[in-house]
């Protein structure tokens, strides 16, 4: 996808502070962070939405679990909670059409979400 803001990071073309990478998936800080510490996580192949997600594409998902708990681990924070957020749509607000797990953290956070 050549015009996937996104894809763009993953190719180097747009720079952003990455903070995990392996052979599926990418994480950076989000440009506009919600939360002292705010992580986007990224899987290297373009998926618009989880909606369009196939089954071959499942484990996808699992890896981008997976480098969230690796950064948490890292950050310390695994004890003191923090936030997951995927947003799916417009109703949900999501901007970049790149699937995207939100990994927020280092404030309290309120239930239910706005
Ligand atoms: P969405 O609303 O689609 O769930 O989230 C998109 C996120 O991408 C937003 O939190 C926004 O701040 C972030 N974002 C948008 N453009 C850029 C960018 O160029 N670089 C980075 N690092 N984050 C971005
Ligand atoms: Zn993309």
């Amino acid at each position: 996808m050549n015009d996937c803001l996104f894809c763009k990071i993953i190719n180097r073309e747009i720079p952003a502070d990455i903070v995990y990478e392996d052979d599926l998936v990418l994480a950076f800080s989000d440009i506009n962070p919600q939360a002292p510490n705010h992580t986007l996580i990224i899987p290297k192949k373009h998926i618009a939405r989880v909606s369009d997600l196939k089954e071959e594409e499942a484990h996808l998902m699992g890896r981008m679990i997976m480098a969230a708990n690796k950064i948490v681990q890292e950050k310390g924070l695994a004890n003191k909670g923090y936030r997951i957020v995927l947003n799916c749509g417009k109703d949900a607000g999501q901007e970049v059409f790149h699937i995207h797990l939100h990994l927020l953290s280092g404030r309290k956070f309120t239930w239910p979400p706005g």
